[in-house]
């Protein structure tokens, strides 16, 4: 079921909306296999009418499943926008479509998702990468200070020698 808000019910108070909604009903149209939606969205919202528009705020949290674009890792990635607003006309040119009484949400919540969508996903924002197997050259814990330092060290020993 999309996300719908019933107009008769907003007559004489604003309408609370708390529930999860499908990703399926989203239909963000994913293509990138980067990141993928399994869980639902979770939306706690107001609605209110306006003199002549429909007032939506709330929270959107929306959980993706990522892989990171460096190093492949899989986690978990919440979109959240806690302070979601959207401002529906009612009238004139703009009108928002009202189907049986009803405004169906789940177009304007598609569309403010895809805009915070993560575009590169990064399991963390310094992320390295996939370790580098060939050779010594890199160790996972301290890059380059380990082995250089001992390499130096060992260069100076054997000038002190001779
Ligand atoms: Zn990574």
């Amino acid at each position: 079921m999309p996300l719908r808000v019933n107009l008769r019910h907003l007559e004489d108070d604003e309408l609370r909306l708390e529930g999860e909604l499908p990703t399926a009903e989203l239909e963000l149209g994913l293509k990138d296999e980067m990141c993928r939606t399994e869980k639902p969205l979770r939306y706690e919202i107001e609605v209110q009418e306006m003199e002549k528009d429909l007032l939506v705020q709330g929270k959107l949290i929306l959980p993706i499943q990522c892989e990171c674009v460096r190093c492949l890792k899989p986690f978990e990635f919440v979109l959240e926008l806690p302070h979601w607003t959207r401002l529906l006309p009612m009238e004139g040119d703009e009108k928002t479509p009202v189907d049986n009484d009803c405004v169906d949400l789940t177009p304007y919540l598609r569309e403010d998702i895809l805009l915070e969508f993560p575009q590169h996903p990064l399991c963390e924002t310094d992320c390295r990468g996939l370790p580098v197997k060939e050779g010594k050259a890199k160790k996972a814990t301290k890059p380059g200070v380990s082995n250089q330092e001992p390499s130096a060290w060992s260069e100076l020993d054997k000038l002190k020698l001779k």
